[in-house]
């Protein structure tokens, strides 16, 4: 079947209409649409119909998700966290083939259609989780479109053979360079930087940047990824993930740096978490600067909260941002639908005619109200097909 029909859905919350959809792609949006020869019809009975939703930064392969409880029992540091992680992952038996399976499955089932994934590189597993991520890459082409970030999570510069890893990596087919803390971590923030944008630059291939660092450690950082985005010409292909330090200066200062990320096109993932500063989102969209949301790692050894719904995660968005009327909290939405689509580079997404058909449907009057209560996925639609019903996969 090549063409459905669905009949009175409300797009973000507007007026009913009916969407076809065919070969894969939306093709038109209007009243009483007529019906093509052999298509299936679903009548969405005047739900709110919402685009394929993105999680724009996870991590698949270490997620525990399914698995027994696991009891954390970690320090309180960063390097307590990295070497906790190298111990557990061993202890546990941890399958990142499985597990990441197991977890893009409930996004799916959720109405996410699109997954930024981190994939740990490392001395001890090799490419081992990089390699278990393309394959669900190859798995789900025409459904879920998974980018993989090579990720070098125990530090690259301080553990000799890793950035050797991450070219092979490269070479392998990984869609993002990842690097991380380039002083916290790293102590070398130049010599961690220049390798990270050279491999971008030898393998053509886009930059995301986990960066914890707080006050102006990370605000000097922020400097260093804008001036080689700059100097690289890579102006929308450049991420720094987290950057609670945007939310650590004073507004000043703040200021200031929003705009040098809108000048060299570096874009800002969230997670807006409770126990931090966060960027805030509407001073980053009004400065010109694309931020989005996702997860980080979803129930693995780092943290037990996170869950694939990622009308959960606008929420926490929202809630971080003190988002209260519907047009803000519309905001939150983009953060992991449109934006998330823009700062990740993922294309033809969205409610559109020629975009590809991904969207979810669900019961609700208007965005805020569905990303307030995160109502089930009554359909959830990939590839121009439908592919889970009532949060389940079909
Ligand atoms: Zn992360």
């Amino acid at each position: 079947m090549n063409s459905l029909l669905l009949r009175n859905v409300r797009p973000l919350g507007g007026a009913p209409v009916d969407v076809l959809i065919e070969h894969g792609h939306f093709a038109a949006f209007g009243p009483g649409l007529p019906v093509p020869p052999a298509a299936a019809i679903e009548d969405g009975q005047g739900a709110l119909l919402l685009p394929g939703l993105i999680e724009g930064h996870t991590h698949l392969d270490k997620s525990l998700w399914g698995m027994g409880w696991y009891v954390n029992e970690c320090g309180p540091l960063l390097t307590d966290r990295i070497d906790n992680e190298r111990h557990q992952r061993r202890a546990l038996g941890l399958d990142p083939r499985r597990q990441s399976r197991r977890l893009a499955d409930d996004f799916l089932a959720l109405g996410t259609t699109r997954i930024r994934s981190f994939a740990d590189v490392d001395t001890e597993i090799g490419l081992s989780h990089l390699h278990a991520l393309l394959e669900l890459r190859q798995d789900r082409v025409g459904v879920q479109d998974i980018q993989v970030i090579a990720f070098p999570q125990s530090g690259m510069l301080g553990r000799p053979g890793t950035l050797d890893l991450m070219t092979q990596a490269m070479a392998d087919g990984a869609d993002v360079v990842g690097g991380l803390d380039p002083s916290g971590i790293e102590r070398d923030p130049k010599g961690h930087l220049d390798a990270i944008f050279a491999l971008a630059e030898r393998f053509g291939r886009p930059v995301d940047v986990h960066l914890h660092e707080r006050g102006e450690l990370g605000a000097f950082a922020l400097e260093l990824v804008a001036e080689r985005t700059q100097g690289l010409g890579m102006g929308g292909r450049v991420v720094a993930s987290h950057a609670f330090c945007l939310g650590d200066v004073a507004l000043g200062r703040q200021a200031g740096l929003l705009a040098m990320l809108a000048r060299a096109g570096v874009a800002i993932a969230t997670t807006a978490p409770a126990s931090r500063n966060v960027p805030p989102v509407a001073a980053c969209r009004a400065a010109g600067v694309t931020i989005f949301g996702g997860n980080d790692g979803i129930r693995d050894t780092w943290t037990p909260y996170g869950s694939p719904d990622m009308l959960t995660r606008a929420m926490l968005i929202g809630l971080k941002n003190e988002f209260r009327r519907d047009d803000q909290i519309a905001m939150a939405l983009d953060c992991v639908t449109g934006a998330a689509a823009l700062g990740c580079g993922f294309a033809n997404h969205g409610l559109a005619v020629g975009a590809r058909a991904e969207a979810v449907l669900v019961d609700a009057q208007t965005v805020a109200q569905a990303v307030v209560g995160q109502p089930p996925r009554r359909l959830v639609i990939a590839g121009g097909r439908i592919v889970a019903r009532d949060n389940a996969l079909c």
